[in-house]
């Protein structure tokens, strides 16, 4: 049957206490009210889920993927409790439920698990008596029963795979800014608002280390076809739509820079210089579910080559586990950030990729690597350097505009 259907997100901050509870609540009731049928996912409140991570890090350094996503899915079963009596409270009727209850299926990954499929059965059900579903978001379920999490930020993908599942009209984002900026306005704070970006664009942004959106929330919106916005939920605007529609007329290169703080590069050196090195190495890696970013080989003597490649820097001291004494030495560090430009604009246009080296030695930061698609180019740099490069980029580019962003959430306590 198809449903006049809008599926509503709210972030941590927009959750943070019980005022803004009701706030978002009202925002559901709203759409209600406008002839919709709701389903509103949430996020943990506030900076639930960073304090659940301290508190396990106090009992056990090392702490097991399982317990970890059993303790850190509790967050949102918080917020969907509370947000479904702040619903009652208006007078509305809501429901709440979690991924269990649904059957959000995911695979049998702990900590960063991808969505498989979603039943719609128990949610048409309580749709078709009327209610306000409220799901926690984040949370999934394997089909031998454990709890798993889509990884930080994962409730953006929850509420866009549930939109996609349900064939809804919209899924509407809302969070502490009032849309996708062309880069993030706490670091730059004259950054522009973009009226409407493409899912291309947007999933680099967020690959890219642009938190404001989980990037396989976007990845799924584009393969279904999902309209997004990014929109504040503490005033009225229409934010962001994020769409599979160009621009007809693209008259800048560049669309917005990201930079992403979470990367580690690892290096090894003395492979032996032979057809399946590599393969051997990077088969191992993916095995082992460790996703490899940036890659560079470089020739190193007669007979070896030495490859460098960056990778999430949770997956360290795994990876550097996992690679052992395969080959010559392995080193791992943290000390380095990626930042990257991005824009739909940069196609067949040359000179780019000069101009940001250019900029970026224009502030003496060495670049330790580069990697490019399309509509992206990256360079890995010393952490150090990352505001400096992502500010310089910003200006270099031209992305500024004369007004200041409003960013209403604090930062994480620690
Ligand atoms: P939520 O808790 O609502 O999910 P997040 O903290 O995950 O919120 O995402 C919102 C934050 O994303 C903003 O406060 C902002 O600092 C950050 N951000 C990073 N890059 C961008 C960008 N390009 N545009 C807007 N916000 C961005
Ligand atoms: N609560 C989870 C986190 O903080 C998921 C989310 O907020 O999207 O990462
Ligand atoms: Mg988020």
């Amino acid at each position: 049957m198809s449903r006049n259907l809008v599926v509503q997100k709210f972030g941590g901050t927009s959750l943070a206490n019980t005022q803004k509870i009701l706030n978002a609540a009202s925002r559901a009731i709203q759409e209600k009210q406008n002839g919709n049928d709701v389903v509103v996912v949430v996020s943990a409140m506030g900076h639930t889920t960073d304090l659940l991570i301290k508190q396990a890090n106090e009992l056990n350094a090392a702490p097991s993927a399982r317990e970890m996503d059993m303790l850190l899915s509790t967050g949102e079963g918080v917020s969907i409790a509370l947000f479904a009596m702040a619903v009652e409270s208006q007078g509305f009727e809501a429901i709440s439920l979690n991924a269990m209850q649904i059957g959000i299926l995911t695979e049998s990954v702990h900590s960063r698990a991808r969505i498989v499929n979603i039943a719609t059965q128990r949610l048409e059900q309580e749709l078709d008596a009327g209610k306000i579903i409220v799901v926690a978001g984040f949370q999934g379920v394997t089909e031998h029963d454990e709890i798993t999490t889509l990884g930080r930020g994962g409730s953006d993908t929850s509420a866009v795979a549930l939109a996609a599942a349900l064939n809804a009209k919209r899924c509407d984002i809302y969070t502490d800014v009032d849309g996708v900026y062309t880069t993030d306005p706490r670091v730059v704070p004259n950054a522009s608002k973009l009226e409407s970006v493409s899912y291309d664009e947007m999933l680099e942004l967020a690959q890219a280390g642009a938190n404001v959106l989980h990037p396989r929330s976007v990845e799924i919106a584009k393969h279904f076809g999902v309209p997004m916005r990014v929109r504040s939920s503490f005033k009225d605007d229409l934010g962001t739509l994020i769409t599979g529609v160009e621009d007809m007329e693209i008259n800048k290169a560049v669309t917005g820079v990201a930079a992403d703080l979470t990367q580690a590069r690892v290096v090894v050196t003395d492979i032996p210089d032979k057809p399946g090195s590599a393969a051997k190495l990077f088969s191992k890696l993916a095995a082992e579910n460790v996703s490899v970013d940036m890659i560079i080989q470089s020739y190193a003597g007669e007979t070896t080559n030495d490859i460098a490649f960056t990778i999430d820097s949770g997956d360290a001291q795994r990876t550097r586990e996992i690679i052992g004494d395969m080959f010559g030495k392995t080193e791992v560090s943290d000390d380095v950030a990626k930042v990257s430009i991005i824009g739909a604009g940069m196609i067949d246009r040359p000179g780019i990729a000069a101009a940001m080296f250019e900029t970026l030695a224009g502030q003496g930061i060495n670049i330790l690597m580069i990697s490019t698609s399309e509509i992206k180019i990256s360079c890995l740099v010393a952490k150090s350097d990352a505001q400096k490069a992502l500010k310089a980029l910003h200006e270099g580019f031209e992305l500024g505009c004369d007004e200041i962003a409003e960013v209403k959430g604090d930062l994480p306590p620690c």
